[in-house]
């Protein structure tokens, strides 16, 4: 490939009751709710999208929540941890806030750097990373400003069965560099402003089980169709079983998994969040598409009906 991947696009993760999923995200975190569908594997349940203004890829988090599932167990093949980078100076206004709302915060250290370390509600493991690159986010809610919004992702830790297998994808195939090792973390970096850090955290040793808590995978960037369908064509020269291209509605995706585990998405940044919604109405409407849109009135009678926290006070 000429260009090494340009990080993130997003990580999708399984939890619990979708209510408790927004309370959290939008009402603590004060991430906006960008898109409300349902998983089209999947009908019956919602697939939220949580992101800052427009959802830029990189700032996007998604969920399945299928309320009442049995939970997970975080372990080897998966995102172990979803570090989301803040400002720096943000990290006491956040370890105020988060205990404010009854969220036990540990503080943590790696590679110099300092975040809080936390669970949503679900037990799905998150940090907030204090982090200079990254442009601050225009997206601000209730006592949350400019100076200390959530940016986008930092990175992710990932917990894999075959360290050196995964940490030679990162390097050889995807482009990241190596930085170096803290302790029994691994570091590489590509070179994007957002979703660029990748910690192996190789003391994790025991297999994950995907379930209520858990990162389902995790996406990367590409720039358009066409560079998806380049790094398709290079992941699968490199050994690796890629599946066809899915139509997302809002990126198209395509999925391979890698030796240590983890399931990788390569997604596009095109066509975003905005071509179905104006950006003032983001996240408003249950959108489906238009091959589910026959179903709508049953989809409607079937998903857990849930009231976004941002917009509590217009009703
Ligand atoms: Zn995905």
């Amino acid at each position: 490939m000429k260009k090494p991947i340009q990080g993130i696009h997003h990580i999708t993760a399984i939890v619990g009751h979708p209510q408790e999923n927004l309370d959290f995200y939008v009402d603590v975190l004060g991430l906006r709710l960008v898109k409300k569908t349902v998983n089209f594997d999947d009908p019956g349940t919602y697939h939220l999208y949580f992101g800052t203004r427009e959802g830029a890829p990189g700032t996007i988090m998604t969920t399945f929540p299928w309320a009442g599932a049995a939970p997970g167990k975080t372990g080897t093949g998966m995102v172990g941890v979803t570090p989301f980078a803040v400002p720096e100076g943000a990290l006491p206004f956040w370890k105020k806030r988060l205990e404010e709302k009854g969220v036990a915060v540990t503080k943590t250290e790696r590679f110099g750097e300092k975040s809080l370390s936390f669970e949503d509600p679900h037990g799905l493991k998150l940090e907030l990373t204090a982090r200079k690159e990254g442009e601050a986010s225009d997206w601000t809610y209730d006592t949350i400003t400019s100076a200390e919004a959530i940016k986008g992702f930092a990175g992710a830790v990932l917990y894999t069965a075959d360290p050196d297998a995964t940490g030679r994808l990162l390097t050889d195939v995807m482009g990241l560099e190596k930085v170096g090792d803290d302790g029994h973390f691994v570091r590489y970096r590509s070179e994007a402003p957002l979703g660029s850090v990748i910690d192996i955290d190789t003391s994790v040793t025991e297999s994950g089980g995907y379930g209520v808590g858990t990162v389902h995978h995790i996406a990367w960037r590409a720039e358009d169709d066409e560079n998806q369908l380049e790094w398709r064509s290079h992941i699968q020269e490199a050994g690796f079983r890629v599946t066809e291209v899915m139509d997302r509605q809002y990126f198209k995706a395509v999925y391979f998994r890698e030796k240590g585990g983890v399931l990788f998405e390569i997604a596009t940044d095109p066509p975003g969040f905005l071509w179905d919604e104006e950006e003032d109405r983001l996240g408003t409407g249950l959108k489906l598409p238009p091959w589910l849109e026959p179903s709508r009135e049953k989809i409607e009678n079937i998903v857990i009906p849930v009231t976004n926290p941002a917009h509590r006070g217009d009703q």
